[in-house]
């Protein structure tokens, strides 16, 4: 199946990025939102993602320009459902939330439409669950920052067809990235590993070590590229704990978050979503 034109809903961290770089692959781009300054931000981090790949040589300021000009945002959620061949769900990490997301899809995309979620850890058949296109439903993770990181973990649900997989795996091929599929549970690859390290990370600061320990260990003795500590900065700290509530629901006590984590999130110490988080960021 031909894509066209990629409805991107929720302009977030993720959202902005997945509009990106789906622009810059050439598709015509709708950013959907419910909240304006979400939708003016996005558009500003997208001109300065895209601004740095020019300055660094790695893209053209005519091709910046173009890819630009095909992204479109909107408040209006009928308006970037009604046109788009795939949507691409990148709203707040809530069952409830995406269950009313995926409703409002079923009734106002095209019938042939692809639904895909950017969630990082809810099972897809479960989001899949409450509509009547099963088949059509996909996970698709990308992993955040979008315009730079290479894989993309693909969701296949209990119900979703060859062809929608086909499509899904080509359309991540055609952004440049590898794509790699995986089994559809809490978690699925990427989540259900690096939230026990996000846990366990969480326990060593209790104990009283320092973020900067941490990250330089896991970046000097175990060759990681970033830190835990700065990748759950990275992350989101509230995305990591309802990734793991979801994976305790699922798998017992071995993903409990610990409640510091609780408490980080209550207190608001996202990460750079928020400013702070192990680090201070502007
Ligand atoms: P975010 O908080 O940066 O953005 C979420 C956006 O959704 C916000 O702009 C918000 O206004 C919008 N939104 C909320 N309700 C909406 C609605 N009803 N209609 C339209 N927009 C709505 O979150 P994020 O970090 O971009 O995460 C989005 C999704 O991507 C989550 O499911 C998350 O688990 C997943 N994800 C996040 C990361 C990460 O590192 N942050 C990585 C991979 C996947």
């Amino acid at each position: 199946m031909e894509l066209n034109t990629i409805g991107v809903i929720g302009a977030g961290i993720m959202g902005s990025g997945i509009g990106q770089v789906s622009a810059a692959a050439g598709y015509e781009v709708v950013v959907q939102d419910i909240y304006a300054e979400a939708l003016d931000k996005a558009k500003a981090s997208m001109e300065k993602s895209l601004g740095k790949l020019v300055s660094k040589e790695k893209m053209t300021e005519s091709d910046m320009n173009a890819t630009l000009a095909r992204i479109r945002f909107t408040a209006d959620l009928e308006e970037a459902c009604k046109e788009a061949d795939l949507i691409i769900e990148a709203v707040f990490e809530n069952l409830e939330l995406k269950h009313e997301m995926f409703k409002k899809f079923e009734n106002s995309c095209k019938a042939e439409a692809i639904l895909g979620s950017n969630t990082s850890a809810l099972p897809i058949t479960e989001i899949a669950s409450v509509t009547n296109r099963g088949d059509k439903i996909v996970g698709i993770h990308f992993m955040n920052p979008v315009p730079i990181m290479k894989g993309v973990e693909i969701i296949r649900g209990q119900l979703t067809s060859d062809k929608t997989m086909e499509t899904t795996l080509a359309y991540i091929k055609k952004l440049g990235k590898e794509p790699m599929v995986a089994v559809d549970y809490a978690g699925f690859i990427v989540s259900r590993l690096l939230d026990v390290l996000f846990n366990e990370t969480i326990k060593l600061i209790e104990e009283g070590n320092m973020p900067e320990d941490i990250d330089k260990a896991m970046e000097l003795c175990a060759g990681h590229p970033m830190g835990p500590c700065r990748l759950l900065d990275l992350v989101g700290a509230e995305i990591a704990l309802h990734g793991m509530e979801m994976m305790e629901r699922d798998f017992g006590d071995r993903y409990k978050p610990h409640p510091l984590l609780k408490k980080r999130v209550l207190a608001g110490l996202l990460g750079q979503k928020t400013g702070h988080g192990f680090y201070e960021y502007k």
